[in-house]
């Protein structure tokens, strides 16, 4: 189930071990983001253009956007609402490379089609899930977590039916109005099942948690997806939760991780 092949390859961040006082790397998931939460986008937009300032690099774990159609949105040309988001939020990413800041960007269960056109556009660097890597000379695991949660086998069963290349092919051949639309049902029908998400179902196990530890011979791991912000102490490490974002209801919340040589710390917007 978990793929290995990403372990090979490590990141650049030994050098945040080097004598140099070292800025510190952010993670974040799980925004969620569409023109339909418009205080959970003021919150991005000044995550990015403040908050990250202070960073050497900022990890978006999967789930930036509510969903993702195809990199065609960012076609000046098509004239979408969604679209228009799609181009501002990529525009507001290319800020960081702009002012020295890396960005680098896993796919979630819903933004999955992000693709190179964005990537390039946003300046951003995308990242196999998982992905290993030593930051500060601590050797750590990301995830966006989906992988994690086996229980739930009929979402297994998507996931991979969703991350085949000829089911994207045949997908992305469709027009782009009909995409947006598809896109629209199904974020109504994960509204849905969001209220009964409490299940243990939707929750990572205890197997596939121990099994990504020992193959990436890690004792840090670092998820989001399950909107269960914790740290917990596992048997063969510490696995941190990042929050989901939501802004735009009675009770907002959200945070970020932030790793430097002091180690992992969870930090509210
Ligand atoms: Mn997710």
């Amino acid at each position: 189930m978990i793929d290995t092949k990403s372990f090979g390859r490590e990141s650049k961040h030994e050098a945040a071990g080097s004598a140099h006082v070292a800025r510190p790397l952010f993670f974040i998931s799980d925004l969620h983001l569409s023109e339909a939460i418009p205080k959970t986008v003021a919150a991005f937009e000044h995550f990015i253009e403040v908050t990250a300032s202070e960073a050497d690099s900022v990890f978006i774990l999967g789930d930036l956007f509510e969903f993702w159609v195809g990199d065609d949105v960012l076609d000046p040309a098509v004239d979408h609402e969604r679209a228009r988001f799609a181009r501002r939020m990529t525009k507001l990413m290319h800020t960081l490379s702009e002012r020295g800041i890396g960005l680098y960007v896993m796919h979630g269960n819903r933004d999955f089609l992000l693709g190179k056109r964005f990537m390039r556009e946003a300046g951003a660097m995308l990242l196999p899930d998982p992905y290993a890597m030593t930051a500060f000379g601590t050797r750590i695991v990301l995830a966006h977590g989906d992988a994690l949660c086996t229980a739930d086998r009929a979402y297994q069963y998507f996931r991979r039916f969703a991350r085949n290349s000829y089911a994207q092919r045949a997908f992305l051949a469709l027009p782009l109005g009909a995409r947006l639309a598809i896109g629209e049902r199904m974020r109504s029908k994960s509204e849905g099942a969001r209220m009964n998400g409490v299940s243990a179902k939707y929750d990572v196990t205890r197997k596939a948690v121990s099994e990504l530890f020992i193959r990436s011979r890690t004792h840090t791991l670092i998820h989001g997806h399950t909107h269960r912000p914790a740290m917990h102490r596992e048997v063969e490490g510490v696995r941190w939760v990042l929050p989901d974002w939501e802004l735009d209801i009675d009770a907002p919340r959200g945070g970020y991780l932030r790793l430097d040589a002091g180690g992992v710390r969870a930090l509210p917007l």
